[in-house]
């Protein structure tokens, strides 16, 4: 399986790749977490370092370069799961290219679906116990009395409403990019971890 995991900040992504890469035996490529560990390691170019501590999209070609390495190394034989990959329908046409080297093309993109308000909802009740890193909700999963809570500076109401509208314009053409293909699946991504995980499950099977 070649898949596409895309979905706003704060919808439970990171907790989805995770169990689906596990359940399918593949790799989860994220160019972010390949860039971070590049600058780790010193090896990504200063200019580049400034631009992704501006919060801005690296050139394609940086990104195309890194997935086509990545995408040859042999754990991606069977599949791979990309996260944070395509951004833009320049990076998937040039993904495309790669798959078409490499002999295949993406089997689905899968898109989590969850409303703004109640992703503003989870952003600003969620707290984090800066002693066992434990999340809790506020309402729904109230901490424990004695919990020393963090609340993440990027969890704060004005920064989510910026992230998701980022989020809603870098997909206002990816996703219909996708759904022209056939390729696109929409999964609602409100409810238990469980549940939504048994939604991705059907959708690709
Ligand atoms: P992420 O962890 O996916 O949010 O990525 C962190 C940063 O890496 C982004 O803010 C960008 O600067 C850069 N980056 C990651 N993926 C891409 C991509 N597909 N295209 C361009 N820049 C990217």
């Amino acid at each position: 399986m070649r898949l596409v995991l895309v979905g706003p900040p704060g919808a439970g992504k990171g907790t989805q790749a995770g169990t689906l890469c596990e359940r399918l035996g593949i790799p989860q490529v994220s160019t972010g977490d390949m860039l971070r560990a590049a600058q780790a390691g010193g090896e990504l170019p200063e200019e580049l370092a400034r631009q992704m501590a501006q919060g801005g999209l690296l050139p394609d070609a940086v990104v195309l370069e890194l997935i086509d390495a990545r995408l040859s190394e042999p754990d991606c034989r069977a599949g791979f799961l990309l996260d944070g990959f395509p951004r833009t329908t320049a990076q998937a046409r040039g993904l495309d290219d790669i798959l078409r080297r490499h002999g295949g093309a993406i089997d689905a993109v899968v898109a989590l679906e969850v409303p703004a308000e109640q992703l503003i909802d989870r952003a600003i009740h969620r707290r984090t116990d800066k002693r066992t890193g434990r999340i809790y909700h506020l309402k729904s999963d109230p901490p424990p009395p004695d919990a020393e809570l963090l609340h993440r500076a990027d969890d704060h109401e004005d920064v989510v409403r910026q992230r998701i509208a980022h989020y809603v314009s870098m997909t206002a053409e990816l996703l219909p990019f996708y759904a022209a293909r056939g390729v696109l699946r929409r999964v609602d991504g409100v409810g238990s971890v469980d549940a939504v995980a048994e939604r991705i499950r059907a959708a690709l099977s």
